[in-house]
């Protein structure tokens, strides 16, 4: 069972926390503690901290090195749907879009996986919109089985799901969940979730807490940038981690920070968020909390991901393609949203060696699971 429930503050609150204490005293104070609370959080996402942003960049490059060494982890998105119930404003796969919907069939999920395999992925994420009709956790645990012994890593990115349905992907050789909760503003979230299940606020906020809870060894939380104050999102994602941290210290923290990208249906950002501002909300993130995964993925442009190496970030996609079957059908339309950095794995891959850093392509075996009898690892405490 998850424990007790993550409660959000209203974003009038956040807002109050983050104007206490946006003063440069309290910046530079939260840059010299080695344990920042939520306040310090506020202080280094606060206007007051943009001067500051070079020492910011480098306190979270030290904290980086420190814990993370020079590495960055890549991965794969592999989309196996584009279907989709909701209706959410700001995404190409929205059910109001007319775009051409496939769902892949078994054999052409593998077929993409082994593309992926062949050209050097160790780790892939499974992707698809949210249509339990059409691709629901019968196929996600199959799909599993056949390729878990040829990846070192599965990762899934689909509708959330209950508890026991988590338990039984990882035991099919899924380790860790991505559900981002895009916006943790409730009045922002009510207006671009204009119908299907995805409106319950509530249960997508409370879905990273059953994935860990089913005992996922990994969980990513993100809000997509562009829709709410990025200030308060970044104090918001602080809260939400924290939150977890506290209740399932054995689970793996990350948080993705995608900004909106162009897409069918044409949303507009309803707020701007510069390559600045995200830089100084990863950066408070990391000083935030050390030990979490930090994603950037190819919605960015290749010149910022470089820049960034070393600063942050842990983990990039590369070679990314968001439409089902466009691995191995680049010419397939369908997609999710256009990407921003289109070189290759290889092509991501030489640019992180050339700034001194490894890519990683595996960090973890399936033996070092902590089994229980049924061979998911222990829910948390
Ligand atoms: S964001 Fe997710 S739930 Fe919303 S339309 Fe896109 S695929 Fe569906």
């Amino acid at each position: 069972m998850t424990q007790d429930t993550f409660i959000i503050p209203d974003f009038s609150q956040l807002q109050r926390l983050v104007t206490a204490n946006n003063h440069p005293a309290e910046v530079r104070r939260a840059l010299r503690s080695d344990r920042l609370d939520i306040h310090g959080l506020a202080a280094l996402l606060s206007p007051a901290a943009e001067p500051l942003l070079p020492q910011l960049a480098a306190r979270s490059a030290h904290i980086t090195a420190k814990r993370f060494g020079r590495t960055i982890q890549i991965y794969a998105p592999l989309y196996l749907s584009n279907y989709c119930i909701n209706r959410c404003a700001y995404c190409g796969f929205s059910a109001g879009n007319r775009i051409e919907r496939r769902v892949l069939t078994m054999e052409e999920a593998e077929q993409e996986a082994m593309i992926l395999h062949g050209r050097g992925f160790q780790h892939i994420l499974l992707v698809a919109g949210e249509a339990p009709a059409r691709l629901g956790v019968d196929f996600l645990a199959e799909l599993a089985t056949r390729l878990r012994n040829r990846f070192a890593a599965i990762s899934i990115e689909v509708q959330p799901l209950a508890e026991d349905e988590y338990a039984r992907l990882f035991s099919a050789g899924i380790t860790s969940v991505a559900v981002y909760q895009e916006t943790y503003d409730r009045v922002i979230y009510s207006q671009v979730h204009h119908s299907g299940k995805k409106c319950d606020f509530d249960y997508r906020l409370a879905t990273p807490a059953r994935a860990a809870a089913a005992g996922m060894r990994e969980v990513g939380i993100g809000a997509l940038l562009g829709l709410a104050d990025w200030r308060l999102e970044g104090l918001a994602m602080g809260l939400h981690l924290a939150w977890l941290r506290k209740h399932y210290w054995r689970t793996a923290l990350t948080v993705s920070f995608p900004r909106l990208r162009p897409a069918e249906g044409g949303f507009q950002p309803l707020v701007t968020v510069s390559e600045r501002m995200l830089s100084q909300m990863l950066f408070a993130l990391r000083i935030f909390d050390p030990d979490v995964g930090l994603l950037l993925s190819t919605r960015e442009e290749a010149r910022f991901r470089d820049g960034m190496v070393g600063l942050g970030p842990t983990r990039y996609s590369a070679g990314s393609c968001t439409a089902p079957g466009g691995y191995a059908h680049p010419e397939l339309a369908g997609e999710q949203f256009s990407v921003g950095d289109h070189r290759s794995m290889q092509e991501v891959c030489a640019d992180i060696c050339r700034r001194g850093y490894d890519p990683v392509r595996k960090d973890w075996d399936a033996t070092f699971q902590i089994k229980d009898g049924g061979g998911a690892m222990s829910a948390a405490c």
